[in-house]
């Protein structure tokens, strides 16, 4: 059996686990015990060292001791009457303070002696703590949750920790031991990696700090091999895969681009000569358009998408929101004015014209399409589909590349991404894909001036922008409203919106949020787009896409809640024209430190590579990239920081296929059992 299998393994199946513990585990997402067993501990308590009260206070940390009972007295606190135990060890007297905790004074006997973690401070003047573990000591007795490192997790405020150990005790006893290695023994050992089963059971209880450090390593060597064995079979598919010529004409295109109103820049150049390349290569296209914020990832789609319509084939492109694709196919059809068929499709389509866009794709008559989900429904079918094109592609899974590469012949797929993702880093999560990077932004820019705003200076920033106003130019508003919520979160949106609407009289705002009919939604952003409305309050929908170049101010509510990905690309709706543009990163007086830092790090830097490194830090990169959504395994353990580790996963797993390129050798069934079977092999196999 392999771990991946244990994802088919209820929770409901476990006699071990009572039926409270199940709902509890269960409304927290766990649902098999794949999902227990690989859930590790967020932090560590170091049990083992034994030390002394005085060196609590000394180096401010908690710590293990072993103590004696002396006296038992009380304090009085809140009208209420709570134990205090005094205890002694080595070095000092201290107090045991048991708010609520009557038992206390049954639990801890005088004369006996207790293994204590705690933090001990001086307080009240004398040297007390109110937090505390303990457990009875017993000479050459081997304690339950002392004298070790201790793992704490995550938990539902319902399931105390020690629940917790004891259900995860039970499960790595109970299937460990049949766990088979995925990967192959001689990589084992040539790395002198843990075994599996050492490394589930040292993550979790490690013995001490070097084997808990060897069982990340193996973890961490297992989801990067993982990832790069799927990578480096998708690449070989695709490369022996030999695609129709398609393209031989590219003037009309050219002519086309050149009518753009703007010169390319050297980058966006280079991307479409790489394009074109790919285009005209034996082999599908599978590119990656890495470019920040408004670096101009949109016209080198259009450039992938026209040579698809001027040789006679179809392309699609397909965006995560209905207003970013009415704004991609909007700009899509005023570059090719009549001279090529456009057509939209989004799932506020009226019936009717759903069926004739159907029909028109179907008998090719339609040339490109651009639209969201609704492209990937069954009955689109197209004539001739080569090229598919997928705008801030972490917001895809696989599944969905997948159907839509499927409406064609091995087409040639065009993937664009606003996150910079480092070079290192791309390869190694995004090396079946050729990446192209366009770093330089238009010429015409001019840095966004970013300033953090307080409270007091609040007033100060409706002036200025006020004035902005006056001046022609107009101003994004963001109010932090999760999409999903409560009725109660949207009253103080629209709260917002009405004190807005009072403070710019008499300029007019509009407001924009995901829980708005897609009517409204257009209605909204059209009378933005066309300055009727120069103010537009919305919540995060903004965050992708939405091209107005005569917004200078974007104005940021509540912006310690955001992330910092999001408030980069926030602050990349201004910017993008020749006036200069202006972000305000409204919060109170006072943030938690990992909000500040993301306020400094704003004001400080316009350079998304920074930023974005600086994220993956605070949040880990697999949530930021969608790793989760790829369909390759989560990445927990792996640092993609660790260059070396990565080239070594690398460089494992490129031998590997180059000598066994069908994984039919015996000792690699394992990755063909316990790595593949659990990826999409449809995608990795197609070319
Ligand atoms: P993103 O990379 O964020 O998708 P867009 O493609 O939406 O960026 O481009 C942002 C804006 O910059 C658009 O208004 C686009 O027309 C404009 N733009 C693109 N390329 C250039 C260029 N070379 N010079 C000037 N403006 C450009
Ligand atoms: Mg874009």
């Amino acid at each position: 059996m392999y771990l991946g299998d244990l994802r088919s393994c209820s929770l409901e199946s476990l006699d071990f686990i009572t039926n409270r513990q199940k709902r509890i585990l269960q409304k927290f997402g766990f649902e098999s015990v794949y999902d227990l067993i690989t859930y590790f501990p967020f932090r560590y308590e170091d049990r083992k060292e034994i030390a002394s009260i005085e060196k609590s206070l000394l180096w401010q940390k908690p710590v293990t001791t072993i103590v004696r009972v002396i006296e038992h007295d009380h304090i009085y606190f809140q009208n209420k009457r709570h134990p205090k135990i005094i205890i002694q060890d080595d070095t000092m007297r201290a107090a045991l303070v048991g708010f609520h905790r009557p038992y206390l004074s049954k639990n801890l006997r005088i004369g006996e002696k207790y293994w204590i973690y705690a933090q001990f401070t001086m307080k009240y003047n004398e040297i007390q703590t109110s937090s505390f573990e303990f457990e009875p000591y017993q000479e050459n007795v081997q304690p339950k949750n002392f004298g070790r490192i201790f793992p704490i997790y995550r938990l539902p405020g319902e399931l105390s920790l020690k629940e917790f150990h004891t259900i995860l005790k039970k499960l790595l006893d109970s299937y460990l031991p049949q766990m088979e290695d995925e990967i192959p023994v001689y990589a084992v050992t040539g790395h002198k990696l843990l075994t599996k089963e050492e490394a589930y059971r040292e993550i979790h209880f490690p013995t001490d700090q070097k084997l808990l450090y060897r069982a990340r390593l193996r973890i961490a060597y297992e989801e990067i091999f993982g990832i790069q064995i799927a990578i480096q079979l998708k690449r070989r598919a695709v490369s022996s895969y030999t695609k129709p010529a398609r393209y031989q004409k590219r003037e009309k295109t050219d002519a086309l681009i050149g009518e753009l109103p703007f010169a390319l820049t050297n980058d966006q150049k280079k991307a479409m000569e790489e394009i074109f390349h790919d285009l005209c290569s034996p082999h599908p296209m599978h590119r990656l358009l890495q470019g920040d914020v408004g670096a101009g990832k949109t016209v080198v789609a259009f450039f992938a998408m026209l040579l698809a319509a001027e040789n006679h084939h179809q392309a699609a492109l397909l965006a995560p929101t209905e207003s970013l694709a009415f704004q991609h196919y909007e700009n899509l059809v005023r570059m090719v004015k009549d001279r090529v068929d456009v057509a939209l499709l989004t799932s506020s389509t009226t019936l009717a014209e759903r069926k004739n866009i159907l029909a028109r794709l179907k008998s090719g008559d339609i040339a490109l399409i651009v639209g969201t989900h609704a492209l990937l429904q069954p009955d689109v079918v197209f004539s001739d589909l080569t090229t598919v094109v997928f705008d801030e592609q972490h917001k895809f899974g696989v599944e969905q590349r997948i159907a839509l590469a499927k409406k064609g012949n091995h087409p040639d797929m065009l993937v664009m991404t606003a996150t910079p993702i480092p070079r290192t880093i791309a390869l190694t999560l995004y090396g079946d894909l050729d990446i192209s990077i366009i770093r330089q932004k238009p010429s015409d820019r001019l840095p966004v001036r970013t300033h953090w705003i307080r409270p007091s200076e609040y007033h100060q920033m409706r002036e200025f922008i006020r004035k902005q106003l006056e001046q022609g130019r107009q101003a994004f508003f963001v109010y932090p409203v999760i999409e999903a919520s409560e009725k109660l979160e949207l009253k103080s949106l629209e709260h917002y919106y009405h004190q807005i609407r009072e403070w710019f009289k008499p300029f007019s705002a509009v407001l924009l949020h995901g829980k708005m009919s897609t009517e409204d939604k257009m209605v909204s952003l059209e009378s933005f787009r066309s300055g009727r409305a120069p103010i537009l309050v919305s919540t995060l929908v903004i965050e992708v896409g939405i091209d107005v170049p005569n917004a200078t101010v974007m104005v940021i509510e509540s912006a310690e809640r955001f992330g910092l990905s999001q408030l980069h690309q926030l602050r990349g709706r201004v910017g993008r024209g020749r006036h200069q543009s202006f972000c305000f990163l409204v919060t109170e007086e006072d943030i938690t430190p990992e909000g500040k830092e993301r306020m400094e790090i704003m004001c400080r830097t316009e350079d998304g590579f920074e930023i974005a490194e600086a994220d993956f830090k605070q949040r880990g990169p697999g949530e930021i990239l969608g790793v989760r959504q790829s369909g390759l395994p989560e990445l927990k353990v792996a640092n993609l920081y660790d260059h070396r580790f990565l080239a070594m996963c690398t460089e494992d797993a490129r031998r590997i296929i180059s000598y066994d390129p069908q994984l039919t050798l015996p000792k690699h069934q394992g990755i063909v059992q316990g790595i593949l079977r659990f990826l999409p092999l449809d995608y990795l196999r197609s070319g």
